[in-house]
């Protein structure tokens, strides 16, 4: 038996003896944190990766756990995703009628999240913001390689704003047939609560997952320790985790970040960032370069996230600290290319570096 086999049993048999005089449903399997299972996959256009720890778990049973996270994010993205024609929310966008149309309570749910936010946010974060970011390139459709005429963006003015769709028990009703709705900015930050809550239903307690960048952390590492998480500094075009501006150190809380360096186009020779700001019906223009908020679940820093990098620095920071269940960090691009960080008074207990 090699030095780490022998290490893996007398931990067992020390756990096995602390548990004895306890009742089964008290005996913590804490002690024994010390294997992890890691796997990863593709979904919502993006990448995933999922770590749990503790217990030993064998082939059969990874090879069962990781198929059935990728069916249900099958599941999910059949019913969340813009660029799937025939998903749920692709049908409601191409149905015309301003009659209730009958919705799945799974796409209500993401869709009364959304008009939260878009209504906590005076309208920064609205899911009716689609054709804009159609006409940008960062929807469904291809997009315009030029910027859009006044009446353009008047007219989708006319097609955006949290009053523009009415939200029933089960269904939802557009006040104009032209309404489209785009639920991406919160579906990945849902999706890493939704596989967390699965996992953890399947009794597994110390997990980390991770969708395109948005990450839910419960229990702990197989070191027992809190789950380490890098944020990324917001270099124009930078690789996930190639230069960190901090690890920050999560259990039982989500992080989600947004930002206008990865996800841009460039038109008439201007960056344009996928963040857009429904208000004006234009891309964002502040330096405010990327927003990471943690919070107790996923969904709400994922939409919090995007509605601070719509408001920008001052309004952002300031909304931020008004709520007691939230922390953030906000990066800015100054003139000379250098970054600078703001946070609210809370977000310095999380940085671990
Ligand atoms: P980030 O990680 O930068 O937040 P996301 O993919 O989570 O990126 O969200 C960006 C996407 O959200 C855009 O591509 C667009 O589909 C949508 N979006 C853009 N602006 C808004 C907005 N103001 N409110 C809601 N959704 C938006
Ligand atoms: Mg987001």
């Amino acid at each position: 038996m090699n030095k780490e086999n022998s290490l893996i049993v007398r931990v067992i048999f020390v756990a096995v003896i602390a548990c004895l005089p306890l009742s089964l449903e008290n005996c913590s399997t804490e002690s024994i944190e010390f294997e992890q299972f890691a796997f990863n996959g593709s979904t919502m256009g993006t990448t995933y990766h999922i770590i749990i720890a503790g217990r030993p778990i064998d082939a059969q049973e990874r090879s069962a756990i990781a198929t059935s996270v990728d069916s249900v994010l099958l599941d999910f993205n059949r019913i969340l995703s813009t660029y799937e024609d025939q998903s749920e929310i692709s049908l409601f966008n191409r149905n015309k009628s301003i009659h209730p149309i009958p919705v799945s309570q799974k796409l209500l749910r993401v869709v009364r999240a959304g008009q939260d936010f878009c209504e906590a946010s005076n309208g920064a974060f609205d899911i009716t913001v689609m054709p804009i970011v159609n006409f940008f390139g960062f929807g469904f459709e291809p997009g315009e390689n030029r910027f859009p005429t006044v009446d353009e963006i008047d007219s989708w003015l006319q097609l955006t704003g949290c009053d523009k769709l009415e939200i029933g028990d089960s269904v939802l009703t557009k006040s104009d047939p032209r309404i489209t709705i785009d639920l991406s900015a919160i579906a990945k930050g849902d999706g890493s609560d939704y596989i967390a809550d699965f996992l953890l239903e399947m009794g597994h307690k110390n997990i980390f997952v991770e969708i395109g960048g948005e990450v839910v952390t419960h229990g702990h590492n197989k070191e027992g320790e809190l789950w380490k998480i890098g944020i990324d500094r917001p270099t124009i075009g930078g690789a996930p985790g190639a230069d960190l501006q901090h690890v920050i150190q999560l259990t039982d809380k989500a992080i989600a970040s947004s930002g206008d360096y990865r996800n841009y186009r460039e038109v008439e020779g201007k960056r344009i960032s996928h963040s857009i700001d429904p208000r004006t019906g234009s891309p964002i223009a502040h330096n405010l370069a990327s927003v990471s908020v943690i919070a107790n679940t996923c969904l709400l820093a994922d939409g919090l996230s995007t509605s601070v990098m719509v408001m920008g620095l001052e309004e952002g920071l300031e909304w931020l600290e008004d709520r007691d269940d939230v922390e953030g960090l906000l990066i800015t691009r100054e003139a000379d290319g250098s970054f600078k960080e703001y946070m609210t008074s809370g977000f310095k207990t999380y940085i671990y570096d």
